[in-house]
């Protein structure tokens, strides 16, 4: 079965540190043993792991990632959001990551991430937590 985690961003572009929503569908699932998946139905935000403790690591790297992809560079693409579609795709829109003893395996200083790149809107995240 594919859980569905609804996510609510509230900038244009915005980090946000979904791992206990992921790590509620793992619990629920009763896995022990197994993989996560979680998949980004999206073309303008995409999912990373990167550090949960400082929250200058989202700062710099929204800013950076501004940088190399701005805003406004004479788009072809008429809705306006090119900028947000490369950086979806530059995240990628999945993730897997290891479950071991009904949890996720995640370093210590690691989150999973939901990447808004196009908001604020209402998302949603696709998970799915299988037995190997
Ligand atoms: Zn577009």
């Amino acid at each position: 079965m594919i859980k569905e985690i609804k996510v609510v961003s509230s900038g244009s572009s915005q980090m946000i540190d979904i791992t206990s929503k992921v790590q509620e569908v793992v619990r629920e699932s009763g896995i022990n043993s197994g993989l996560c998946y979680v998949f980004v139905p999206h073309t303008t935000a995409g999912i990373t792991i990167n550090e949960n403790a400082d929250p200058d690591v989202v700062t710099d790297f929204l800013k950076e990632t501004s940088k190399i992809v701005p805003w406004e560079d004479r788009y072809r693409h008429v809705e306006g959001n090119s900028a947000a579609h490369i950086k979806a795709s530059m995240m990628g829109f999945t993730q897997t990551v290891f479950v071991e003893n009904n949890k996720l395996v995640l370093g210590t200083w690691q989150g999973i991430y939901f990447c808004e790149f196009d908001g604020p809107r209402t998302r949603k995240v696709l998970v799915k937590v299988i037995s190997v």
